[in-house]
């Protein structure tokens, strides 16, 4: 466990070890905590917002704002890490992504549905390599895996996932005897 201090808190999420883990930046390190076991005490100071950093899709690794830049109520990144990260989660309408994106949207993905309360199911798709750590992150009370599919590009991709996203759209939820026909 760190010591008591000031931290910038980054990231609140799940190993790929499925543990739960705060990711802190004190100066220029990122110190990944596991909490479970721990009992510790947290206070937040939510006078000003700060950069999370940005994120290296090739390594796998994030890294601290170089600049520790201060950001507004709606975002996560300063312009410059959000360029750095290259990653659009809304990549299906934009012109462009980035190389480090095509790439990674060319490796296996999965869809899943996230089930948070009655009439309220999300229909997602997730990076394979990162196992079920999506999953817990979305807080779902039930995460039916569907289907794995080769890419995240590819029409039929698309496709399954538009399918689902209509047939789970109001109050339904997929159960294994209620799967998708993708
Ligand atoms: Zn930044």
């Amino acid at each position: 466990m760190p010591e008591a201090g000031d931290y910038l808190l980054t990231h609140v999420g799940f190993s790929k070890k499925e543990e739960p883990t705060l990711l802190l930046r004190r100066g220029d390190e990122l110190i990944a905590v596991q909490p479970l076991g721990h009992t510790m005490t947290l206070s937040f100071d939510k006078s000003q917002r700060y950069c999370t950093g940005w994120y290296d899709m090739r390594a796998g690794q994030s890294h601290p704002c170089p600049d520790s830049m201060m950001i507004g109520e709606k975002y996560e990144q300063c312009p410059p890490c959000q360029q750095r990260t290259g990653f659009n989660p809304a990549f299906y309408h934009a012109n462009s992504v980035s190389a480090q994106q095509e790439e990674r949207n060319l490796e296996p993905h999965f869809l899943y549905l996230a089930h948070f309360a009655d009439g309220l199911v999300k229909v997602g798709i997730s990076h394979a390599a990162r196992g079920r750590a999506r999953l817990l992150e979305q807080g779902g009370k039930k995460r039916p895996n569907l289907r794995n599919v080769p890419d995240r590009t590819h029409r039929q991709t698309i496709r399954s996932t538009n399918r689902c996203a209509t047939k789970h759209r109001r109050n339904t939820f997929a159960t294994k005897k209620d799967r998708c026909t993708i």
